[in-house]
This record gives structure tokens, C-alpha cells and sequence, in this order.
């Protein structure tokens, strides 16, 4: 016998996989011209050449048993140090070693928490939609319940809503800022907000109200003023993050679980995550990629192309009528569809070889995301086809 809900979760690409394969085998058949491509987050910058360059000289030098060796599950002290390091000097994270678990990127890394943090299927976790469609997934096979709470209109935070789900069940908030898809990057003013609801919730409760921030997009800021580092807002934060954007790694798989020594219980929520992972088969998170971070966890991105693209999308979209709040981070656009069907919309984009996601996916039917992480001459062979669509939507209405 096959477990059903893992086959049909097996069987059933998400949509956004499902657009990208389209989009390859449109390009085999017809060629690459023939493809605007913009469903997945796969960065098109590559790798900063100082982590190129690390990556070289580790493959060419270190030796390579040492590489390619098992670590502890928890990772090398080496490559935790250097992250500790760099929090310390950019965020005064107050964080050491032993405050870190590394896994291969974020989805690992929100798993094992989610499962450390559900105590029986009542257990339930809460996030704003839109949001990353995996964290329903994740919840569900953690054995809790994923909370859906409606973002505001401008995909700000919604104080009210998140109040009005926290029950006696509520384990934790997961907050994903920069978001995907929105790109909406929530303010120190709005985080202290929220800090004070889950402060008010855990005291009612008699148990922590704990607030996983998701931040893979962390450094992918358009705005000057500098990222709220959330668990200064909130000391009972658990941050979730990946290098996958970042660096440009994501094929490589390389995060981390930061366990702030502030968080309540700390020490045995980092035990019940190195449980929680080890039960899901994690053994170390990539060597080769421990070696490497060791070396460039410093290292930032350059922005100039995502911003550059953003421009472009935003300006010349919203030129066209489009509607979507201006994205502050990430490399996404939240576009409301014209005609306010999202998946109508990807449809008759996709005739024209332009891949947008529905946003049902992430929770909001009558959008479609926009990965704009792509070579700019994308952006400009699709702006023709999104100005035929909306002219044509609009005609028919
Ligand atoms: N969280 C969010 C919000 C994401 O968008 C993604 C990937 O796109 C992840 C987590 C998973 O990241 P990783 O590829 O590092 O597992």
C-alpha cells in the first residue's frame, strides 16, 4: 500500500513547476525567443564572484576528504561561527554558534521547526496570505493546521486579522518579509505592533507564542532604511533562512534554524528541532556548502539588475493600467489580474509564451505573481503581450 496523500502531493506539480516545465518545453520546441519566462524564483544573477571564486579554491585546494566528510547535524562550528559573526556585525544579533542549525536551505529549515513546534494536530500556525504556498504543505505534514489570515489590501500587515486567529492552539506566526509574492517589506513600527499582540496572546495562553521569520529575501531590499532585525522586535522569534537568493545558490542548498538565545525555552526548542529534522532524515546540511558559507557568509548581493527589472515591470505595467502595490523587496510583482481572474489571466498569457503564476496558489485567485528575476531582455519582449492583453480585457468588459 502507497500513503495516498503523499502520491497525490507527489503526482500534482505545483503550479509554478508545472508553468517552468511548460516553459522549457515551449523553448525546446519553438526556442528560447519564443518564452518569457517569469513563474520560478530561480535567481538570473549568478553566484557574487567572491563566492565563485571560495567555491573554486575550496574544490581546488581543501582537502578533500575534509570536504566532503560528514559534519555534526548541526553543522560545522566553523561555517556557524562565521554566520553568527555576520549577524553580530550587521544586525547586533547577539548570536553564537550553538544559537545555529544549518539545513540544506529554507524549506528544510521551516519543517523541522513547524514539526518541533507541533505538540498534536491541533497545533496551529498562522500566516498572512499571500504567502509561500509550501508553508501549508509543511504545516499539514508536521501534523498541525495551517491558519490562513487575509493580508491588508496593500498586502501590509494586518494586526486585526492575525488577532482575531490566534487562539489557544495558535504554536506560532510565520512572517515572511521581504514577502513572496507581494514583495511588501513590513516596517519596525508594524513589527513592534505585532510583538505586542503575540506578547499580549502568550500571556493569556500560559504558553509562548512564538513568530517564525521567513527570510530568504532578507537582502534583497530596494529601500534604504535598513532591514528590522525581528527578533530585536520580538524576542521570541525563530528566524528561518536560506542562501538560495541571496547568493544565488539555490540548487545547492544551503540555510539555517536561528534559535536567538531571548527565545523562551530556547535551548530545548534547539533540541526538538535537531530532533524534528533528524527524524526527517536530515544527517548534515551539504558539506561542500558548510565550507563555503564558512567563508563567504559576508558576502551580499549585487542588486542592480533586480532593481533595474523592477523598474521597468512596475513602470511600465502600472503605465499600462495594471494594478499592484510597489514591491520594496524580493524579485516578485503581485499583479491583480485585469479582468480579476488570475488563472484566466495565466492562461491567455500563456498562449502568448509569457508565464505568470495564478495567485490561487499563494491565496489571492484574482492575482498572478511575476518573478522578475530574469535578464532584462525578457522583461522587454513581454511588455508588448501584457499591453495586447489588457487592451483586450478591456474591450470585452
Ligand atoms: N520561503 C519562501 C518565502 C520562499 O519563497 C522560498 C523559496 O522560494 C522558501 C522559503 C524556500 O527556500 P529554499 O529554496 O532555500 O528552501
Amino acid at each position: 500500500m502507497i500513503n495516498e496523500s503523499d502520491r497525490a502531493r507527489g503526482a500534482h506539480a505545483s503550479c509554478i513547476r508545472a508553468l517552468y516545465l511548460y516553459g522549457r518545453e515551449l523553448a525546446a520546441r519553438a526556442g528560447e525567443e519564443a518564452v518569457c519566462d517569469f513563474s520560478l524564483g530561480n535567481p538570473s544573477e549568478p553566484p557574487p564572484e567572491r563566492v565563485r571564486d571560495a567555491l573554486a579554491d575550496l574544490v581546488a585546494h581543501a582537502p578533500p576528504k575534509r570536504l566532503h566528510g560528514y559534519t555534526v547535524a548541526a553543522g560545522s562550528e566553523e561555517a556557524r561561527d562565521a554566520i553568527a559573526q555576520d549577524l553580530n556585525r550587521r544586525f547586533a544579533a547577539g548570536a553564537g554558534a550553538a544559537d545555529l542549525f544549518l539545513t540544506a536551505g529554507a524549506a528544510p529549515a521551516l519543517t523541522a521547526v513547524l514539526a518541533a513546534l507541533t505538540v498534536s494536530p491541533a497545533s496551529e500556525f498562522a500566516a498572512l496570505c499571500p504567502c509561500f504556498p509550501e508553508y501549508e504543505v509543511f504545516a499539514g505534514v508536521a501534523g498541525g493546521r495551517f491558519v490562513s489570515v487575509p493580508a491588508a489590501p496593500d498586502f501590509s500587515l494586518n494586526l486585526d486579522g492575525i488577532a482575531a486567529a490566534l487562539t489557544p492552539h495558535t504554536q506560532a506566526v510565520i512572517l515572511n518579509s521581504p514577502n513572496n509574492p507581494s514583495g511588501r517589506v513590513y516596517d519596525n513600527e508594524s513589527l513592534h505592533r505585532l510583538a505586542a499582540l503575540l506578547t499580549d496572546a502568550s500571556e493569556r495562553f500560559g504558553h509562548p507564542v512564538y513568530l517564525i521569520s521567513d527570510e530568504p529575501y532578507r537582502e534583497l531590499l530596494y529601500t534604504d532604511a535598513p532591514y528590522p532585525w525581528v527578533p530585536h522586535c520580538y524576542p521570541d522569534t525563530v528566524v528561518c533562512y536560506s542562501y538560495s537568493k541571496s547568493l544565488s545558490l539555490p540548487g545547492d542548498r544551503i540555510g539555517y534554524v536561528l534559535i536567538p538565545p531571548t527565545v523562551t525555552d530556547g535551548k530545548r526548542l534547539m533540541q526538538a528541532v535537531a530532533g524534528a529534522a533528524r527524524r526527517m532524515g536530515h544527517v548534515c546540511a551539504p558539506a561542500l556548502l558548510q565550507h563555503l558559507i564558512a567563508r563567504v557568509a559576508d558576502v551580499l548581493p549585487c542588486l542592480d539588475t533586480y532593481r533595474a527589472n523592477r523598474d521597468l515591470l512596475y513602470r511600465s505595467l502600472t503605465g499600462m493600467g495594471y494594478r499592484c502595490v510597489p514591491p520594496d523587496g524580493a524579485f516578485y510583482l503581485f499583479v491583480r489580474a485585469p479582468g480579476g481572474d488570475g488563472a484566466a489571466f495565466s492562461e491567455r498569457m500563456k498562449q502568448a509564451g509569457v508565464l505568470v503564476v495564478p495567485g490561487a496558489d499563494f491565496g489571492c485567485p484574482d492575482y498572478v505573481r511575476i518573478a522578475y528575476c530574469v535578464e532584462p531582455e525578457v522583461i522587454r519582449r513581454a511588455l508588448p503581450h501584457f499591453r495586447t492583453a489588457i487592451e483586450e480585457i478591456a474591450a470585452t468588459e
